[in-house]
């Protein structure tokens, strides 16, 4: 089934607010096996209207409008659709006696013009809004279906799930269920290389590889039955992708690197403590981003200048001196120092030129170290990113995260 969203409202041509609508209709249509081909916007007017109505007729089987159905002058969709279809509009007696009912509650006499709420095209189901005054309502003509939904999203996001959705699931249409696999350490060019056989072949399940914020993301969607189980058809492609990727697989079920990371910590019962220069207290703040991070996260502390690097994790003189605050050395010791002085099982460190200035020959910029200090002695590794200074910052992090996750899964660094 091929749909298409219409949504009325002059303010959304007017950019006073987002289509959110659209966007929330389009995920719920799309998990129930529903294409959607076409977003269109129109303006409160009526001639536009019908237009737009007419070429969703000639190109969709299901069309949902959104937003227009209250009480004033321009709220005009559902006699815009009334009008389309050669419906008359009918007085439906349950929505004016719950209208009533409702300005009673509320201690309001209710104006004429709210009485047009209760007309509907004769035929239509009507869908009640318990969260507003506006029903919205189904019609079907000529194999064609037409949802017509309330603006306000507290109105329109219930209506679609207690009335739409079970509308068209007992429609019999197939159902969508994905599953999203978030890859680190392998660009999105590799893992599509690798994933090719599996990529081409693809029928049911589909496959899609996407750039995510630091990490690449695989998309598994599996279309089933209403009934069916996605699982006997996803849980076999994950299985494959997992043998051809190996451990750059940090999630199949949708987690980021922080929260796969403060999930391992929180189930070996293990505490961390970051300390960090050029990340400037991005990792710390990734990982309390994750709710239930304070189970794991004893501190965090930017150590900017090197008499900090001294002064908080009694980084020798030494070492600053001869190597330099962003070098092997450093990175080793600022681990080692947080663990001491945290007393966290585990301490990550990271020192580095993030750029776009402060690079030399010998130390370019995107010169990053990140160190993971453990009861088995400290790694320190080396990168050398290409990036802009907040990407490189951000890639160090998740570097750091990564560390640890292999670290925590026992894996080879
Ligand atoms: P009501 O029954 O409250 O009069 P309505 O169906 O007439 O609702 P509109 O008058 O078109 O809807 O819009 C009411 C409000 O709903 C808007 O001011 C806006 O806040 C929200 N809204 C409308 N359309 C959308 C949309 N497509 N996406 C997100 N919000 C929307």
């Amino acid at each position: 089934m091929n749909a298409e969203i219409l949504s009325v409202g002059t303010e959304l041509l007017m950019g006073q607010i987002a289509n959110t609508d659209a966007q929330f209709l389009s995920r719920g249509l799309n998990e129930l096996g529903v294409n959607v081909f076409y977003h269109t916007v129109v303006g409160d007017n009526p001639g536009r209207l019908q237009r737009q109505l007419r070429q969703a007729w000639e190109r969709s089987d299901l069309i949902v409008t959104t937003g227009g159905l209250g009480p004033t002058e321009d709220d005009l969709t559902k006699e815009a659709v009334a009008e389309f279809l050669g419906l008359p509009m009918e007085l439906h007696r349950p929505t004016l006696e719950a209208m009533e009912r409702y300005f009673q509650g509320i201690g309001r006499a209710m104006t004429p013009n709210n009485e047009k709420q209760a007309y509907f095209p004769k035929g239509c189901l009507v869908l009640d809004n318990p969260n507003g005054t506006a029903p919205g309502c189904i019609v079907e003509q000529e194999g064609r279906i037409f949802v017509v939904l309330p603006g306000p999203p507290r109105e329109l996001n219930p209506m679609f799930e207690n009335h739409v959705r079970p509308y068209l699931l007992r429609r019999g249409d197939a159902k969508i269920t994905s599953r999203i696999l978030h890859i680190f350490g392998m660009g999105e060019s590799e893992a599509a290389y690798r994933l090719q056989t599996l990529i081409e072949r693809q029928d049911n399940p589909t496959l899609a590889t996407y750039v995510g914020q630091g990490d690449v993301l695989l998309r598994v969607t599996a279309r089933t039955a209403p009934d069916e189980d996605p699982e006997q058809l996803l849980a076999p492609m994950v299985r494959q992708i997992e043998a051809l990727l190996g451990d750059v697989v940090i999630s199949d079920d949708n987690e980021t690197l922080p929260e796969v990371v403060v999930r391992l910590l929180s189930n070996q019962e293990k505490t961390l403590a970051c300390a960090e220069s050029c990340t400037g207290g991005l990792l710390s703040s990734m990982i309390v981003d994750v709710p239930g991070a304070s189970d794991v996260l004893l501190e965090g502390a930017v150590t900017y200048s090197n008499e900090a690097k001294m002064r908080r994790l009694a980084v020798p003189e030494a070492v600053l001196a001869q190597h330099g605050a962003v070098s092997e050395a450093c990175a080793r010791a600022m681990a080692e120092g947080m663990r001491r002085t945290s007393g966290a099982d585990f301490a990550l460190a990271t020192t580095g030129i993030a750029g776009p200035g402060g690079g030399t020959p010998d130390k370019p910029v995107g010169l990053i170290y990140a160190a993971l200090a453990s009861d088995s002695g400290v790694t320190v590794e080396t990168y050398h990113l290409k990036r802009d200074r907040a990407l490189n910052r951000r890639t160090t992090a998740l570097n750091a995260l990564d560390m640890l996750r292999r670290h925590l899964l026992q894996k080879q660094p």
